[in-house]
């Protein structure tokens, strides 16, 4: 199932997609007392699979009843348009970005050893076709394309074979970056989470439509010129060893989102380096979930 989040007519409402129609999903659960009036992406990720069951058997049952709505009338949201805590993100998880990034700031650090993990915060999302903000306080805005896992339930100490069963479904991600700040702070963070420096979207394709171990090939453009190309299955630390070290100690919840890193093809990479410019438009792809993108301005 794809699950976005929509506004119309002033109403932000969750909705399946299906055949370019949203049917709500409160109109789905309407008549069902447990559920009844659950609306928001988070209440509907916390409900679980019962939760899903019915808004799959309702959609089946009530097809031709609700009241569905055309996809291009409706403004998409980022399907947790404002997430409890910060985006959890992986960095240098793609062997070709190590070396490009090693390259671009002639140093010899290599892969790492563990996971490297930084946060992005609620601030910084934004959806689907809404716009990257160029900020005044960088001269070096780039582009990540990511594969973000979205947290289906509370889990801590996960171990590897149990990780697909915490796993709600999966989103795409660019991890907007500021590189002059990301260098000049020794910590990423600032550098990552300026405002509008993390659409994510269009919506989430929820796991069982998603083949695992996962094996999906993403690109980004920018401005109709292809720059990155990868597959999930480059990632040095695959999502169970991700997911596995980020739980040890540490409590996830339904609606968290795991950024999973990203390929080589960035604009610091290139030499000279294509960094962001505005208007730039800059779309994401990943098989089986679809297209995210967004505009550069300001
Ligand atoms: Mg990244």
């Amino acid at each position: 199932m794809k699950l976005g989040t929509f506004e119309y007519k002033e109403n932000q409402f969750v909705g399946v997609i299906k055949d370019n129609l949203i049917y709500p999903v409160k109109d789905l659960l309407r008549g069902n007392s447990d559920y009844e009036g659950l609306s928001d992406m988070l209440s509907i990720i916390e409900g679980g699979k019962a939760v899903l069951e019915l808004i799959e058997s309702s959609l089946k049952e009530k097809n031709k009843d609700v009241n569905a709505i055309s996809i291009s009338r409706a403004k998409m949201l980022s399907p947790i348009p404002r997430p409890k805590k910060n985006v959890f993100c992986v960095g240098r998880n793609y062997i070709e970005h190590v070396k490009e990034g090693d390259r671009a700031n002639k140093v010899n650090i290599g892969a790492p050893k563990k996971p490297i993990f930084f946060t992005k915060t609620p601030t910084s999302v934004i959806g689907h076709e809404e716009d990257i903000m160029y900020p005044s306080c960088t001269q070096k805005l780039d582009y990540e394309c990511e594969l973000a896992v979205i947290i289906g339930k509370k889990c801590k100490d996960v171990k590897k074979d149990e990780v697909l069963d915490c796993i709600f479904g999966y989103t795409i991600l660019n991890d907007v970056t500021a590189r002059d700040l990301q260098d000049e702070h020794s910590q990423w963070f600032r550098g990552k989470t300026l405002d509008t420096f993390c659409p994510v979207g269009p919506y989430i394709v929820t796991k069982n439509e998603i083949n695992w171990p996962l094996n999906l090939s993403m690109d980004l453009s920018v401005s109709g010129e292809q720059r990155q190309v990868m597959n999930t299955q480059d990632m040095i630390f695959d999502v169970p060893t991700i997911i596995e070290q980020l739980s040890s100690g540490m409590t996830l919840e339904p609606g968290d989102i795991i950024a999973t890193g990203t390929g080589p093809g960035c604009g610091f990479g290139f030499d000279p380096p294509k960094f962001l410019q505005r208007g730039d438009v800059v779309e994401i792809n990943i098989e089986g979930i679809g297209t995210l993108r967004n505009k550069v301005v300001g």
